[in-house]
């Protein structure tokens, strides 16, 4: 649905997460490479812009660039952000149908997937809400129009108002009323004709059904791959009819999906349903978050900020930082990290949950990098003296032997563990020379 933008913003966030220290400098030039690339996914200049406004306020304080994992609040922030351009103010409406029959009217653009949507939600009121409802189409210029709708009421077993040939869009709208009023219907829903273009007499016929039929929801269905115009649509819809919701179709394409991301900033109506496919049951309810994460497609980086922030304990964290910048990274530091690993659900979820990282979860796991091999790391430690793990330095080939043979292991698989912590010391020691601007400065707050 939003590939290359997915494709674009993982590729900024990946360097922005990898960087151990943001300054503000980082978080705006990685907020330019954002504007391009929501500009070129076809998201409106005006929309883009204040998008950017908004998470570099938020991302260059410095909880954010001074905490231990700038990269990521920093997504998190584009994350929330996401959700709030596609979900506007407030929580996302209903359809409202109480007061049967309940006239919903259905308009766009020819060919933007109108009829298929119609027969889709029709199906979906009849499945999910046990709602009777009955269709028909107003498409007196297309008689194919208003038998293919007859053919998808058939085949997803909603009725439809039989043909009359001769009359006009009023007429078969009043016909529906009467026939959903006798009919004991709980909706009815009114396919209006499309045309290629937004013109005149369009909308005129348009607003004279939406008088007689005094709509309770009027969905406005446009094709998310069309971008700039499917919102440019929207708002001369809203203009002249009024429109109380769109559905997106198309979404399952590769197209660019800016629509999707001005349309309720542009055009201030929400998106009710995206359209992912042919078949009649390819539409879902529109759900800002699912779509952040998935423009985002980064697994799931927020879950997993949240989840960090749960399980590391601030004192904890601090005391940590307080010994890696002084370069003291021993054994019960390195104990501890693997402990921290294990209580967030082990290599495998925490790399699941970062952005391309899936992969590498896998290859860990062939690797013997995997939890078990987190536990036999911790028995390595828990079989060294108090000393020794303060002090790694002091392990010879005598200590060594007992070690291993203490936690039922090789000398080699306690060879590597030195290593690791060697390196990860190492690092430490790096990190805390680079001081004041350094990412272990602050703990997490
Ligand atoms: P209308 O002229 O606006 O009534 O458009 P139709 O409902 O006839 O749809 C035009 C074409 O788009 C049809 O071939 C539909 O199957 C297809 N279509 C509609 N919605 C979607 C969608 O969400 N995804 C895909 N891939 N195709 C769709």
């Amino acid at each position: 649905m939003f590939e290359n933008l997915s494709d674009r913003l993982g590729g900024v966030f990946d360097r922005l997460t990898k960087q151990g220290a943001l300054t503000e400098d980082d978080v705006t030039a990685a907020m330019r490479e954002v504007r391009v690339a929501l500009l070129e996914a076809d998201v409106s200049l005006s929309v883009a812009r204040n998008f950017v406004k908004a998470v570099t306020q938020k991302a260059t304080g410095s909880a954010v660039t001074k905490s231990i994992t700038p990269g990521q609040q920093v997504v998190k922030i584009v994350h929330d952000e996401l959700i709030k351009v596609l979900q506007g103010e407030g929580a996302p409406d209903q359809l409202r149908i109480d007061n049967p029959p309940a006239p919903i009217l259905m308009v766009g653009l020819q060919g933007s997937g109108k009829t298929t949507t119609t027969a889709k939600l029709a199906k979906r009121l009849k499945d999910r809400e046990k709602k009777r409802v009955l269709m028909a189409s107003l498409d007196t210029n297309r008689p194919a129009a208003m038998e293919q709708l007859a053919i998808l009421g058939q085949q997803v077993g909603v009725d439809t108002l039989p043909i009359v040939p001769g009359e006009n869009a009023v007429q078969i709208a009043k016909r529906a009323k009467q026939q959903a009023t006798l009919g004991g219907y709980d909706v009815y829903m009114l396919d209006t004709a499309g045309r290629l273009h937004i013109d005149e007499v369009l909308m005129d016929e348009v607003q004279a059904v939406r008088d007689v039929a005094n709509p309770r929801e009027t969905l406005l269905v446009v094709d998310g791959l069309t971008g700039q115009d499917a919102v440019n649509v929207a708002s001369e819809f809203d203009e002249k009819v009024g429109v109380s919701g769109v559905v997106l179709t198309r979404m399952d394409g590769d197209g660019r999906g800016g629509a999707a991301l001005s349309m309720r900033a542009v055009t201030g109506k929400p998106i009710r349903f995206v359209g992912v496919g042919e078949k009649m049951d390819a539409i879902e309810v529109f759900d800002a978050s699912r779509v952040a994460g998935r423009i985002l497609g980064m697994g799931d980086i927020v879950a997993l900020v949240e989840k960090a922030q749960e399980v590391l304990e601030v004192e904890q964290a601090e005391r940590m930082m307080k010994r890696f910048q002084k370069g003291m990274f021993n054994m019960n530091d390195l104990r501890n990290q693997l402990e921290q690993m294990l209580k967030m659900g082990g290599m495998q979820s925490i790399m699941g949950m970062m952005p391309g990282m899936g992969k590498m979860a896998k290859q860990a796991e062939a690797a013997g990098f995997d939890d078990k091999a987190i536990k036999r790391q911790i028995a390595l430690i828990n079989s060294m003296t108090k000393k020794e793990r303060a002090n790694p330095d002091l392990l010879q080939a005598s200590r060594k032997k007992r070690i291993a043979a203490g936690a039922g292991m090789e000398v080699s698989e306690l060879n590597k563990l030195l290593k690791m912590q060697k390196q990860m010391a190492d690092t430490m020691k790096k990190l805390g020379k680079m001081g004041k601007g350094g990412m272990l400065k602050q703990a997490m707050r």
